[in-house]
């Protein structure tokens, strides 16, 4: 077992490391100040703007994407310790290199999925980081981590397609810059296949009946670097039937393949945030005393720290195996592992910056720090793409079979 990274790897952590030291770290209060002298909040800050061509001038862009046509042609293994990198500074790095969510999981579909005139309207843009895009499946009506329960509908009218319905959440949605949707609905509610019921077609923003009615709050937090997530309305909303991604009834399938990448690009940057929580932890443990000693010579603090590295190293091996399997086995090969990553890592990752919050006593909560607002993002992730319970459950059901009873 060779625990190395290969050379290509290196070099790229090299330069996105100094990337990192550079440039984004120093944009993190400018882009802040920008935001409040905005008109408004949702707008990108011109600093983001500034990274991304610095980025893309040292060939740190779209390195998430497999593919070598269109993308940095990275392996799963290759990428991930990248994306660690990039989730240290969760609301600049992954956008200054074109690495965001949801624009990876969009740009995977329209790549694997999409036809030449959907690659070239709006594959490119994406590439290039001209335009960003929202992914809608979740309503606020039924309970959306079981998607055969979405209930929007997207009816068949001569050559178009008519769209009804409401979704929430849909990241990215409030920066005007989100100029694509990919709307998940049902094309034939009654087909007897209940995963093939669902279609997924692109809306562009400006179509008529499509609002954009508001912005869902994360634990008080507006997510503007995320572009927000919004609740958008489609009444009503027509579209040429050549907008349909892949073949009608085929958006179910569509959407798992979409899942597998964005659940691993997750729990990459989670670890990512979990050093930043751990590098904070010790500055401070060491930088603050009371009752006559350094926060550091605890026990107790010295437990949080060290529970935190063993938890982090846990983690990033079982990443590791899980790219690996997917680069050589596929994603259908890496299922239970991909399941066990997305359980294991944002669980873990939010007790570490629970204690990281509370080592910064009231600190920790506020806006001088980035731990809150990173705890929040972390805790999401255990809702976002499946809750927890929602893979434990077929994870269990998998293990089950496995060691079936006879008879039973
Ligand atoms: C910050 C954030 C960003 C998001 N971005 C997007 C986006 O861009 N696009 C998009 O479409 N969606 C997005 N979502 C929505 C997200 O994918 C859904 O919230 C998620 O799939 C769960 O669906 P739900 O909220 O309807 O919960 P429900 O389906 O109502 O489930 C609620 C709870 O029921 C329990 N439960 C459900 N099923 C089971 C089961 N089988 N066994 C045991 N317990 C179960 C779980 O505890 C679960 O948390 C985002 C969510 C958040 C918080």
């Amino acid at each position: 077992m060779d625990f190395a990274f290969d050379a290509r790897t290196e070099e790229l952590r090299r330069k996105l490391q100094t990337f990192m030291d550079e440039h984004v770290y120093p944009a993190e209060t400018v882009a802040d100040e920008q935001r409040a002298a905005q008109d408004s909040p949702w707008e990108t800050p011109p600093v983001v703007e500034e990274l991304k061509r610095t980025a893309r001038k040292h060939g740190l862009w779209n390195l998430f994407l497999p593919d070598r046509t269109y993308g940095a042609g990275l392996t799963n293994l290759q990428y991930a310790p990248l994306a660690e990198i990039l989730g240290r500074s969760p609301r600049l790095a992954p956008t200054a290199v074109n690495c965001a969510a949801p624009d990876t999981g969009n740009m995977e579909v329209l790549t694997e999925f999409g036809n030449a005139e959907q690659r070239r309207t709006w594959l490119e843009p994406l590439l290039s980081g001209e335009i960003r895009s929202g992914f809608a499946m979740t309503e606020p009506d039924v309970a959306s981590s079981d998607a055969t329960n979405i209930e929007t509908r997207i009816r068949r009218d001569g050559d178009d397609y008519v769209i009804t319905g409401r979704k929430w959440f849909i990241s990215g949605a409030m920066n005007p810059d989100c100029k694509i949707f990919i709307v998940m609905g049902k094309t034939d509610p009654d087909a007897p296949d209940i995963r093939r019921q669902q279609s997924m077609v692109l809306v562009p923003r400006d179509t008529p009946g499509l609002e954009v009615r508001r912005a869902m709050q994360v634990y008080g937090y507006e997510d503007h670097y995320h572009g927000g997530h919004a609740e958008i309305v489609f009444d009503g909303v027509r579209v040429p039937r050549s907008n349909l991604i892949g073949e009608e009834g085929g958006g179910f399938a569509i959407a798992q393949a979409r899942l597998g990448p964005g659940r691993i690009h997750h729990c990459m940057r989670l670890i990512g945030m979990a050093e930043r929580a751990v590098e904070l932890m010790c500055r401070r443990a060491q930088g603050r005393s009371a009752f006559g000693g350094q926060l550091a010579a605890q026990g107790q603090v010295r437990e949080w720290i060290a529970d935190a590295r063993v938890q982090i190293e846990q983690l990033r091996l079982l990443v590791l195996k899980t790219a690996w399997l997917m680069d050589t086995v596929g994603n259908k090969g890496a299922h239970t592992e991909i399941q066990a990553i997305k359980i294991a890592t944002p669980r873990a990752v939010v007790g570490i910056l629970d204690r990281a919050v509370q080592l910064h006593g009231a600190g920790g909560v506020s806006q001088d720090f980035p731990l809150a607002e990173l705890w929040a993002a972390a805790r999401t992730l255990q809702l976002a793409d499946g809750p927890d319970e929602v893979h434990q459950r077929s994870l269990a059901k998998r293990e089950l079979k496995r060691h079936a009873v006879d008879g039973e």
